[in-house]
């Protein structure tokens, strides 16, 4: 294996210490609010994560359970009352959803300055117009990756295999953001591998176990592993990390890679956010309008 492995682990761990640091010297502590809809056990996992690092990160945890029967109207209730509640700045609605729900329409419901995982229509509007915003966990950690393993990004051709709202979309943004000249590939794209072969960075975002293969690499190049399978095998990205290292420069393994820095970035953002509520607080109180802020 030539590859250097980029340790998200530690490049996580780094953040949510620095986080933790800004939040100590707060007057106010910060609040995340979770919503888990239903009992889906790996969602479970990943809300009770989020939850365990934003009180290890020093920050106030509010969590909404609900049954995986809820009618529209009660979620929707619920996101207003965290919407109005000053103590939460950050709003996390786990995703999936059972089907019965109208996913697109809660997020949308979401108060955009509340949108820690930067879903709203306004929040995608803003990136796409490298506005400030709340950008998506995600992408944002794999652009702090890159950083972390200073791997220049101003020119160099990025490869992003998938196009999710979530995932391919934001991160196309980000690096364009970053001046790195990106192509886009999803399920349509015809010879992947032409594409990929090119790219100095690939950001790997299908959603295929092991898509990505030693033929579709430059020597030297880096490559972000947003994937996560349980396999027979255990677990593996959408890249065959063993075939790959061997060509890579940079490569991020599975655990351990682009996962930690989703819930590093989570608390960034709600930190992030809850920066804003105080400063438009400081601004309403100075000029002597608007409703106060309890707990501020
Ligand atoms: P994620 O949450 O990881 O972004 P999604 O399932 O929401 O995953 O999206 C998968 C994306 O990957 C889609 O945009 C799809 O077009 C793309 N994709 C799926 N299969 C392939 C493939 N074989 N080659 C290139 N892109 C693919």
């Amino acid at each position: 294996m030539s590859a250097t492995i980029i340790d998200g682990k530690a490049v996580a761990q780094t953040l949510r210490h620095r986080v933790a640091q800004e939040v100590a010297a707060l007057d106010r502590r910060p609040g995340l609010a979770t919503i888990l809809v239903g009992e889906d056990p790996a969602s479970a996992i990943y809300v009770s994560n989020k939850r365990k690092l934003c009180v290890e990160a020093g920050m106030r945890d509010r969590h909404r359970l609900l049954s995986a029967q809820v009618s529209q109207a009660e979620v929707e209730d619920v996101i207003d009352e965290l919407n109005l509640d000053p103590e939460v700045d950050g709003i996390l609605l786990q995703l999936p959803l059972p089907k019965h729900l109208d996913a697109p329409s809660l997020i949308e419901r979401i108060d955009p300055d509340k949108d820690v995982d930067g879903l709203t229509e306004t929040n995608a509007g803003r990136l796409a117009l490298g506005r400030p915003g709340l950008r998506p966990c995600t992408p944002s950690g794999v652009i702090q990756l890159l950083d972390s393993a200073a791997v220049h990004l101003e020119g160099a051709h990025a490869v992003v295999v998938g196009r999710s709202d979530l995932v391919g979309r934001p991160q196309a943004q980000l690096l364009l953001a970053r001046d790195a000249t990106v192509t886009v590939c999803h399920r349509h794209t015809r010879d992947l591998a032409s594409h990929t072969r090119d790219a100095d960075i690939v950001v790997a975002a299908a959603g295929v176990p092991k898509l990505i293969g030693a033929e579709h690499i430059k020597p030297g190049a880096t490559v972000i592993d947003v994937g996560i399978h349980r396999t027979e095998g255990g677990l593996c990205g959408d890249v065959d990390f063993d075939a790959v290292a061997g060509i890579a420069g940079h490569i991020t393994p599975v655990p351990g890679g682009v996962g930690p820095m989703t819930i590093a970035t989570l608390l960034r953002n709600t930190l992030t956010a809850a920066n804003l509520h105080n400063s438009s607080h400081r601004e309403t109180r100075t000029n002597g309008s608007g409703p106060a802020r309890d707990g501020v």
